[in-house]
């Protein structure tokens, strides 16, 4: 294709309408067509990266295999469209302040005004454009982060008009709107609908396509009103109904053929409809499904819905391809003690001890590990959960008393997770741990090995310490066996009791590769493995 183009993806009326899963949809479609698709997001907040925010502010972190700690949205992304996303695909107004000011201080702005206008704005479109002229992509879909008229999103949406002015075909708007039902009256409003366009319009900015989010189906009739109102044409109109899962959603839209309204407004040939075999498979085996897996997952955050996001698809994705219905559980790890560790855990098939930071609930994460370990139960231990594998190890079988991280205590006796070398000169907390895709030899042989059928992997991280290994002898010699280690730093990567059915731990965060058209090995392993349990 000669020329990249660029589709902006807006919100309006309210926030958390899933802009995100709309992106990931559109670019599926496109892709499907043969095209080559990006997605990035602009978060409009100061933080340079999400990697300092707390998942009570943000929900996960996700992590790119170039390192860059990212909005939970490059997930979504990269389980769609099965292409892996870089540091270019999420950027913040702190970054691109961040790289104004350092400009200036170099004296490239020659002795000008900086200012929002034209410097901030260039700045942006300098990232839009960025992913489609050195990467050459066909499309690249911005996502902009919050509600149309938020303060801070202002030099975003001044940047699109401009690059929709300067792109004229080549660059379109997708705003994305809610339509409430009321209740009392039994209809359904469009009022806010409206009014949100308006506010992009007041902004210089026409949209191209609406997406309509809804409960239930709205009438043909009222999608013509809105097309009406807001001076869209009327197959540019789109509802998005609530569906069981957001996989479904990519068909929804086809339904309604919204790739095809994309093309033909950017001046591309519509051919043949994909036919999304694969995808569509996906789906057809999660219908299928009837027996459910039961997993666990024991973490300190779990009453937030997104805090562990990739994981929850990862294992959603697992039991699928392993034709079973996910039955989620999430266990706060804050709460779970020898009191009622049978009653919270006792009926699950595998358990998943997540990652994390801190002291908070960690004892939990013990208590989970030791029933797991003693009644043979299928677990998988991810970054902080592996690392509390070995400490809960080193105290209960190893018989090392008062064995830690020094994460949690500094001076502990025996200190089996401990600062990574380099680690020990850290000072800035942002984009400073141990970060992206590294390399890992698997012990043939092992779990790991067998789930990822290969010797040689690369799974992304982040972390500060590691499994400390002046300990990996008396580990060993005590059945805990070091299976998976980087080659050039021999940092150990994976764990793992081969006495045991399936007991796991990834220093590793497995969950960020896994997509619906490849589902991560080891979820899909541990998944069986959690299977063969509850049918032993
Ligand atoms: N807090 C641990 C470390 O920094 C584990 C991090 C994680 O679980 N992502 O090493």
């Amino acid at each position: 294709m000669a020329d990249t183009k660029y589709i902006f993806v807006t919100g309006g009326v309210v926030s958390s309408l899933g802009k995100g899963i709309i992106a990931a949809s559109l670019g599926k479609l496109l892709q499907a067509r043969g095209y080559s698709v990006t997605i990035q997001k602009f978060d409009p907040y100061i933080n340079v990266d999400p990697g300092t925010l707390n998942p009570y502010e943000h929900g996960e972190c996700y992590v790119t295999v170039d390192g860059h700690e990212a909005d939970l949205d490059l997930g979504h992304y990269e389980r769609f469209l099965n292409v892996p996303t870089t540091r270019a695909n999420n950027v913040t107004t702190g970054r691109i302040y961040q790289s104004v000011i350092e400009k200036e201080r170099k004296g490239d702005y020659l002795g000008k005004t900086v200012q929002v206008v034209p410097h901030i704005t260039d700045e942006i479109k300098r990232n839009v454009k960025l992913l489609g002229s050195k990467n050459k992509f066909d499309f690249v879909i911005t996502e902009i982060g919050g509600t149309v008229g938020d303060i801070e999103s202002l030099p975003f949406i001044e940047s699109m008009r401009q690059l929709k002015w300067e792109l004229g075909k080549n660059c379109i708007c997708v705003h994305l709107t809610y339509v409430p039902y009321i209740a009392a009256a039994k209809e359904y409003k469009t009022k806010p609908t409206q009014h949100s366009v308006k506010q992009l319009q007041e902004l210089g900015i026409q949209p191209d396509i609406l997406v309509l989010r809804t409960e239930r189906r709205l009438s043909r009739d009222l999608l013509r009103k809105v097309a009406l109102f807001c001076n869209v044409a009327e197959e540019a109109v789109v509802q998005s109904i609530d569906v069981p899962t957001i996989y479904e959603v990519p068909l929804v839209l086809q339904e309604q053929k919204m790739d095809e309204t994309v093309l033909k407004k950017m001046g591309l040939e519509v051919g043949p409809t994909p036919e999304m075999k694969a995808w569509k498979e996906f789906l057809h085996r999660k219908a299928q499904a009837t027996e459910t897996v039961k997993i666990g997952i024991v973490g300190k955050y779990v009453e937030l819905q997104d805090a562990y996001k990739s994981i929850d698809e990862s294992l959603l994705q697992a039991a699928i391809y392993n034709d079973r219905t996910l039955e989620l559980r999430m266990i706060h790890s804050e709460k779970l003690t020898e009191a009622n560790v049978i009653e919270q855990l006792g009926d699950l098939d595998g358990i998943v001890i997540a990652p994390g930071f801190g002291q908070r609930g960690i004892e939990g994460k013990f208590t989970a590990i030791k029933y797991a370990r003693e009644n043979n139960k299928p677990c998988l231990g991810i970054c902080l959960g592996m690392q509390c594998m070995v400490i809960e190890f080193a105290r209960n079988v190893l018989g090392l008393e008062g064995a830690n991280s020094t994460e949690m205590e500094t001076n502990t006796p025996y200190k089996v997770i401990d600062l990574m070398e380099e680690q020990k000169n850290v000072t800035n907390m942002g984009g400073s741990m141990r970060l992206g895709a590294y390399d890992c030899v698997l012990k043939k042989g092992s779990k790991a090995y067998k789930a990822y059928k290969k010797e040689n992997i690369q799974e992304r991280h982040r972390h500060r310490f590691e499994f400390n290994s002046q300990y990996r002898d008396q580990f060993e010699a005590g059945g805990m066996l070091c299976t998976g280690e980087n080659p050039e730093t021999n940092l150990v990567e994976v764990v793992e009791m081969p006495a045991l059915n399936w007991f796991v731990g990834v220093q590793f965060h497995p969950e960020y590769s896994s997509t619906v058209v490849s589902p991560n090995p080891l979820f899909v392993s541990f998944v069986k493995a959690a299977i063969d349990n509850k049918t032993n």
